[in-house]
């Protein structure tokens, strides 16, 4: 291999490889490449398929979600617009859409150029009439790192420092009920977040509501912890850990708790797709994509926050979460102030997904850790302190935003 490397460098040669699926994944690519900026991925595809850049910037066979025409891909349909019915094994499934109704909704909106959000109204009403008011919606922010922060922690072990708490009652006010956060240096977090956790959710008995999977595992993962611990009071975290979610594979013990936690995502992947998101579910393609469809999102959310039946422990009463540019909306995420100087908080999130796994919440981790760093002076800390509370609030008001996005259409 070496060898084979060497000549190639030696004779300035490139190396061919093959186009396909693993080039959703290119690191040599840019949207709009110029001279000034190359663009690898479009060396590779102009050149293979003797197509002109404008043509390669159609959406991809790989960008269905969940790729599921590899098969044709590999037979050279390379782009959406060249898939059909047949290239997928379309299953309808009771009660939801299905996976592959769903990507081929993604396919025929994409062939079609039609942006409209679809739903499967029916079985949306009936799953958000089956939610029990109050409303909880919770976000965490982690870390795990190679090299542990605090002495007896193994390599990659899970800190959770951070969280947010958002209450929808049913008289439609919404409260910013509580938060946590702890950045002290060496100070192991973990059972003190689910002490504080396990009050805040206490407060009534109302559905909680994750996105994703993310606050489950963590939740086992400081299940598992806590066994393993000489806490005076770890029956009682335990016990509350079960009520709020279920096992995973990891703990030998079965439960699944009278109020596990609801997976929005899941709700969102059941019953509704929307173009906008070129096939993402993750909060941040979401988010836009709601914002952009609904009217009652966007009324309400360009008034300041004082016009609002909404509190906040992060932002001031004149803040507007919602502005318009050209009638599009703009992410309430950019107006907020960089965590770190210097960097914006969606490059930050983008380096963070290309180093690890992990999606959405990369600028807290980062920040998490730079605050073990004793150097870092006092002003600078409470600033990043500041932009992690904020962020982590908005994480959850993107969820309230969500759901009222669906009470409102299934009204
Ligand atoms: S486009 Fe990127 S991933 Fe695909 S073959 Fe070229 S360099 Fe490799």
């Amino acid at each position: 291999m070496v060898n084979y490397f060497r000549e190639h460098y030696q004779t300035d040669t490139k190396i061919f490889i093959e186009i396909g699926s693993h080039c959703r994944e290119c690191e040599f690519k840019v949207d709009n490449p110029s001279a000034e900026e190359k663009s690898g991925f479009h060396e590779c595809w102009t050149s293979q398929l003797q197509l002109p850049v404008s043509e390669i910037n159609q959406p991809k066979a790989y960008d269905v979600w969940y790729n599921p025409a590899r098969s044709a891909l590999e037979k050279g349909k390379f782009f959406m617009h060249e898939l059909s019915e047949n290239d997928l094994n379309i299953r309808p499934e009771a009660g939801k859409i299905s996976r592959s109704e769903r990507q081929w909704l993604q396919i025929e909106k994409t062939k079609n150029n039609n942006q409209s959000p679809h739903f499967d109204l029916d079985n949306l009403r009936e799953e958000l009439e089956s939610w029990q008011f109050p409303l909880n919606f919770i976000d965490f922010e982690t870390t795990a790192v190679a090299i542990p922060f605090m002495a007896g922690m193994h390599p990659y072990e899970q800190l959770a420092f951070q969280f947010s708490h958002h209450i929808v009652f049913e008289d439609g006010r919404v409260e910013h009920y509580n938060e946590y956060l702890n950045t002290e240096i060496g100070v192991f977090p973990n059972f003190d977040f689910i002490r504080a956790l396990k009050d805040s959710l206490t407060i009534n008995e109302g559905s909680i509501f994750r996105y994703h999977n993310h606050e489950n595992t963590i939740v086992n993962v400081i299940y598992d912890q806590l066994r393993n611990s000489e806490e005076s009071d770890k029956q009682e975290l335990l016990d509350f850990i079960e009520t709020i979610s279920h096992n995973t594979g990891r703990n030998t013990k079965t439960w699944c708790g009278e109020r596990d936690m609801i997976d929005l995502q899941k709700t969102v992947v059941n019953y509704y797709y929307d173009p906008i998101t070129n096939g993402s579910n993750s909060i941040k393609a979401i988010l836009p994509a709601v914002l952009q469809s609904s009217d009652y999102l966007q009324e309400k959310f360009q008034q300041q926050l004082a016009s609002l039946n909404l509190t906040s422990k992060n932002f001031e009463a004149s803040h507007v979460f919602l502005k318009m540019e050209n009638g599009i909306p703009i992410s309430p995420y950019k107006a907020l102030p960089p965590i770190f100087e210097g960097w914006d908080n969606e490059k930050l999130e983008q380096v963070a997904d290309s180093l690890s796994e992990i999606k959405d919440g990369g600028a807290a981790l980062f920040a998490y850790g730079k605050l073990q760093f004793p150097e870092v002076k006092q002003e600078e800390r409470e600033a990043i302190r500041n932009g992690l509370l904020r962020y982590c609030e908005l994480d959850t008001l993107a969820m309230v935003m969500i759901y009222e996005y669906f009470r409102e259409v299934c009204k």
